[in-house]
């Protein structure tokens, strides 16, 4: 299933994408796709719903429609950095030996095709396709990968945008250019665990003003989706609802030759196989 959420912002109404093209509202059924719709079991009683023929009402979508972010605002946004080997090296960093994990603030989360804000004072903001997992069940010292895909909500696309300045010169910790607004296009939609059967075997790109920047696979990962849930847990309690962002391929405007930042007026989108597509416009930060 595909699940999406259609309104103005702080509106949204839960929706699911058929396999026919339709959009269709289920905000009768359920309030939205937060942490209490998986922890309830929810995408099973919607599947009950589709396989029992209701009448959903449809969505006509249009050019004002909006998407927003698959999921409501969750209660983690965690981060792996450094996940895909060539990233490491165009970021001139050694590879890691475990995981390395960092988070992001949890309002960052906005729609596919919602504006990225460049932020007062940044020059260096940079894009990150990712694949984001969404959790569906509680983890805690889960006992192995296979345990870790079975909390797995689903998939979906995300944008890490990133202020390299803010993250690397400004000292401490990645936090601070991690979590500026808009920060973080989650979306459109969730795909549902039972439609990726293999999360390590998905294309990723990602094109700034039509030229591409970024080309990957999730089969280039470091640590893969059930070692990153399996790690995580060890360290955690992990929840449903929560947002794992899994790292990205190389071709990051840190790494071009020279360095190359977004800017106001620029167009970023991104895609993964299966999971759809984003478009943003970017703007400064009123
Ligand atoms: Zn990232």
């Amino acid at each position: 299933m595909r699940l999406l959420r259609m309104g103005a912002p702080g509106a949204e109404r839960p929706c699911l994408l058929l396999e026919d093209g339709t959009t269709v509202d289920v905000s009768a059924y359920v309030s939205d796709f937060g942490p209490d719709f998986f922890a309830g079991d929810g995408v099973n009683r919607l599947r009950a719903l589709l396989a029992a023929g209701t009448d959903l009402p449809r969505i006509d979508l249009d050019a004002g429609s909006r998407v927003g972010s698959c999921v409501p605002r969750p209660h983690k946004v965690i981060c792996v950095g450094l996940n895909y080997s060539d990233h490491a090296a165009e970021s001139g960093m050694p590879l890691p030996t475990e995981p390395i994990i960092f988070f992001k603030a949890t309002n960052t989360v906005v729609g596919p095709d919602d504006d990225v804000l460049v932020p007062r004072g940044s020059t260096k903001t940079d894009w990150e396709v990712e694949l984001a997992i969404v959790l569906g069940a509680p983890g805690r010292y889960l006992p192995d990968e296979q345990a870790a895909l079975a909390i797995v909500a689903g998939y979906a696309v995300a944008n890490d945008v990133s202020e390299r300045e803010f993250q690397l010169e400004r000292g401490g910790q990645w936090v601070k250019g991690k979590s500026c607004e808009t920060f973080n296009p989650l979306g459109p939609w969730l795909v549902t665990a039972d439609e990726v059967p293999d999360p390590q075997a998905l294309s990723m790109s990602l094109d700034v003003n039509g030229e591409r920047r970024q080309t990957g696979s999730t089969a280039t990962m470091i640590f893969s989706v059930a070692h990153i849930v399996w790690y995580l847990s060890q360290f955690m309690v992990l929840e449903p609802g929560d947002v794992i962002n899994t790292g990205t391929p190389p071709g990051v405007g840190m790494g071009m030759k020279p360095p190359t930042f977004l800017q106001d007026g620029d167009v970023v989108e991104l895609e993964i196989e299966g999971l759809g597509r984003q478009r943003q416009r970017v703007r400064s930060a009123p």
